[in-house]
């Protein structure tokens, strides 16, 4: 199976369910992050860009459009694209330069870009349920699918039963 949902009760599970994003991500491909403003996306990008050893802060980057986290354990693009009018300003941005070979990225409202970015490998949309937030995603190239499997495996065993709870 090439998806899974898996329920994030809070703030802390929605981080643990990033760190295993990104280890199931090897370093690499291209994550598009749906659900409305306020579900956790950010919060969920911030998980993952921890788990690559970042100490710093992770803050959304509404205005600048993208933030680079770089280190020993590669490069990592986060971008938000919310304020995006015309997906073609991705251009003036650089944007082939992202995406070029070994690197994550994580995008946020890519529908506001789709055109002008690459396709996705992973596809995760958020949505609320309950106090938490379901989260939805989808591996949607070899890679990608490859990433779902090894996410839904590491979902399964027990030692991350008490942060993520199973839907
Ligand atoms: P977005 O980037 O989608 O606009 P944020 O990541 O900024 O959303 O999160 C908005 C709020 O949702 C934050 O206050 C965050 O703590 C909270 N939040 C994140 N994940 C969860 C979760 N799984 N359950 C409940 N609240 C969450
Ligand atoms: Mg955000």
């Amino acid at each position: 199976m090439k998806e899974g949902q898996y329920y994030a009760a809070d703030e802390s599970a929605m981080l643990a369910f990033g760190a295993l994003l990104y280890a199931a991500l090897n370093k690499q491909g291209v994550v598009f992050l749906r659900g409305d403003l306020g579900l956790g996306k950010t919060t969920l990008s911030r998980g993952v860009i921890q788990a690559s050893g970042h100490k710093g802060a992770v803050k959304s980057p509404t205005y600048t459009l993208v933030e680079p986290y770089e280190n020993t354990n590669g490069a990592i693009y986060h971008f938000d694209l919310y304020r995006l009018c015309d997906p073609e300003e991705l251009e003036y941005l650089g944007i082939r330069d992202y995406f070029d070979n070994d690197m994550l990225s994580l995008i946020e409202w890519p529908d506001k870009g789709l055109g002008c970015l690459p396709v996705a490998d992973i596809e995760i949309s958020l949505a609320v349920e309950g106090p938490g937030r379901t989260i939805t995603f989808f591996g949607a190239t070899l890679s990608g699918e490859a990433a779902v499997e090894r996410l839904k495996e590491v979902l399964k065993t027990h030692l991350f039963k008490s942060v993520v709870q199973p839907y």
